[in-house]
């Protein structure tokens, strides 16, 4: 069965960039994968999807006849898109096996992922790649798209990559804000989890390495910050969480004692640094995604049928 790879993660972190990263990788493997965007408010995607939610839902459409901000119009989308979960599931079933069959996929008309599509027909997919909306909320705390996860790990081994901003995460509290966001995921789908730095092109993530796995080396930035000032990633020009840069009290020992119920976090993922722009790092991640595709069938697969 294909392992179904869920590109998770905060506005403009990347997850488009990385899926046609790893889309292009996959071609050039000869193992295309079968692709699915679920954003409903993107202009373009970079790569062809075979299954588009922007070819069931008109979102602008949904925001005018509804109306909706875009918050509620790409909310709306997705339910609209999950009353269809059993028509897809069924097209992933019959594209994901090897027999040919005549294409009838959501989008009849469409000519784009005809390639990939006919490769995939030849041969065993491996990958299903999922996209999701670019506002992380509306996918992780939705009812649908808790319906459209649900149904793809209860169909296929399911991975969630949470793809992170690594430039954008170097300070401290902006790395544990991101921590405690992926924690909470991984709590809220239980599902294997890889932790995807990406961006590696313009910030090495060795740090963020280095303070998973060194609980010291991360007190000793904290410290380093403070010291300078640049607590609260001021510097970077984000906003401070602490709601000012002089947080050497409480938000210090806040973050110290919050590292240590991490370490229990940490211990349960797998972390690759990526540049979707250079490629690097993607051999790494699909090692990682073998190992937690066997994770998902040993330890998450029996948790899934115990709970339905
Ligand atoms: P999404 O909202 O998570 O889907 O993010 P996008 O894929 O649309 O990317 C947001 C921005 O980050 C775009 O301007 C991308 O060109 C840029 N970006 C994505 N990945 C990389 C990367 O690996 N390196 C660099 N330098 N920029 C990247
Ligand atoms: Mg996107």
């Amino acid at each position: 069965k294909p392992v179904t790879i869920v590109c998770i993660g905060m506005a403009g972190s990347g997850k488009t960039t990385f899926m046609q990263r790893l889309n292009s990788h996959l071609h050039s493997r000869r193992t295309a994968p079968y692709v699915l965007n679920l954003d409903p408010a993107v202009h373009s995607v970079p790569f062809e999807p075979n299954i588009d939610i922007r070819d069931s839902v008109n979102y602008k459409e949904v925001m005018r006849q509804y109306n909706l901000g875009p918050n509620g119009g790409i909310l709306t989308s997705l339910n609209l898109f999950a009353t269809k979960v059993d028509q897809i599931l069924k097209i992933l079933e019959t594209r994901t096996t090897p027999a040919p069959l005549p294409q009838s996929d959501l989008n009849p008309g469409a000519t784009g992922g005809s390639s990939g599509a006919s490769a995939a027909r030849q041969k065993q997919i491996k990958h299903i790649l999922v996209d999701t909306p670019g506002q992380i909320e509306v996918f992780v705390w939705s009812a649908s798209g808790d319906i459209l996860l649900g149904a793809l790990a209860s169909s296929f081994p399911t991975v969630i990559a949470y793809v992170i901003d690594t430039p954008r995460t170097a300070s401290t509290s902006t790395f544990m804000s991101n921590m405690l966001y992926a924690c909470s995921i991984l709590y809220k789908t239980r599902l294997p989890m890889i932790l995807v730095f990406n961006k590696t092109d313009v910030k090495d993530a060795t740090f963020a390495k280095e303070w998973m796995t060194d609980f010291e080396a991360f007190q000793a930035a904290l410290m380093r910050e403070e010291e300078t000032g640049m607590f609260g990633g001021l510097e970077s020009g984000e906003s401070s969480v602490a709601g000012g840069g002089g947080g050497s009290g409480y938000m210090g020992s806040l973050l110290n004692s919050m590292s240590l119920m991490l370490e229990e976090f940490y211990s349960h993922l797998k972390v690759v640094g990526v540049s979707s722009m250079t490629g690097a790092g993607v051999d790494e991640f699909f090692k990682a995604v073998q190992e937690k595709a066997e994770e998902f069938e040993r330890d998450y697969k029996p948790e899934l049928e115990r709970r339905q």
